[in-house]
């Protein structure tokens, strides 16, 4: 029989895991519940995240790949091995298994997600970078000689990058994602109207009401908040334009490191990406008009690929039967 073929994409916000002949089987939080009084693993993934503000002191929920960093061991360990045996592999059918470690990860760190992996119960690990991973997942020739540039917004960080030949030439990244578009939503609504909101309330107007460039037609949505000087609850309708507005700043960010990466790219594969455009892939990517704002500002047609979100797993399961091309053409050291 042969081994399950996997990828994973370990992301400061979610986990998605693709399974060769079956797709995408699986997409979770990056979240983990831990017992403060014995360090045991409480819950993973969505189970986890429902515990998130929710639980005494005595639990710790956290997310370990956060800052793009893997801050625990143990904990990304149990994350991996929860994930594995949920695709279907487990120690009677060890998989084969790429995972894609975000933007911020080094390369120790990078060895101890390897071998994490395969402590969870993979029979192969191999690691990819993520926008060699993300290019793949896109569809586009990462394989050849030619500039593929891919932009990648998740929730902690935003990268740019050019792949040719399974080898990133230029890239660069910054610590801005999803997660300070949702910041930044909260910070407009406190200043404009003294009123505070969560987390999610502030990710919801991103999703529902929010772009990047205002839209024609006028949508809105009704929120609830603690009014910071009464104290009280207290609800409010939010319009489109604002959340636009509030997001400004952020996105300059994006455009900042999609010029960094042009300028930088050699002449030869500039011409290249002129033709194919930029592709955007995850979550942040659905941000609506977000591929027209980037475009504006960079003067290069960019492009929302297919299944943005999941473009970084479909990549790590599809690296599986080219990994000794690209462990050759552009191994990790
Ligand atoms: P990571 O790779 O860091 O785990 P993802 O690629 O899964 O992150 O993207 C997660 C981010 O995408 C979150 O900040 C989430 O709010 C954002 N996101 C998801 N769907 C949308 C959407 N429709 N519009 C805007 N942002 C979205
Ligand atoms: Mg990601």
């Amino acid at each position: 029989m042969f081994a399950k073929q996997i990828g994973i994409d370990l992301g400061t916000v979610n986990v998605l895991v693709y399974v060769k002949g079956q797709g995408l089987v699986l997409q979770e939080p990056s979240v983990v519940a831990i017992s403060q009084v014995d360090s045991r693993i409480l819950a993973v993934g969505l189970d986890a995240k429902e515990m998130l503000g929710r639980v005494p002191e005595s639990i710790e929920v956290n997310r370990p790949m956060k800052d793009g960093v893997v801050a625990d061991y143990e904990v990304t360990k149990a994350m991996l091995k929860h994930f594995i045996k949920k695709a279907g592999g487990g120690w009677l059918s060890r998989p084969d298994v790429v995972i894609s470690t975000p933007a911020g990860v080094t390369s120790v760190e990078s060895r101890a997600v390897e071998h994490a992996a395969k402590e969870a119960g993979a029979r192969n690990a191999y690691l990819l970078r993520e926008p060699v991973a993300a290019a793949l997942g896109a569809g586009m020739p990462a394989h050849t000689p030619t500039g593929n540039m891919v932009l990648d917004i998740g929730g902690g960080t935003t990268e740019a990058a050019v792949v040719s030949l399974y080898g990133i030439v230029v890239s660069s990244s910054v610590r801005v994602g999803g997660n300070k578009f949702d910041e930044a939503i909260a910070a407009y609504i406190r200043r404009k109207y003294n009123l505070v909101i969560g987390d999610q309330t502030a990710e919801q107007l991103k999703i529902e009401i929010g772009s990047a460039i205002p839209l024609d037609e006028q949508i809105s949505l009704e929120i609830r908040g603690r009014d910071q000087v009464g104290g009280l609850p207290k609800t409010l309708t939010v319009t489109n334009k604002e959340i636009a507005e509030a997001l400004v700043e952020p996105l300059e960010e994006v455009v900042k490191v999609v010029r960094n990466v042009l300028e930088r790219t050699p002449p030869e594969l500039i011409s290249d990406i002129i033709d194919r455009g930029i592709v955007l892939t995850g979550g942040g990517a659905l941000l609506r008009r977000l591929d027209e704002l980037l475009t504006q500002e960079t003067g290069v047609p960019c492009y929302v690929a297919e299944n943005a979100q999941a473009c970084v797993a479909i990549g790590a399961g599809k690296a599986l039967d080219v990994y000794d091309l690209i462990a050759r053409a552009a191994p990790i050291s």
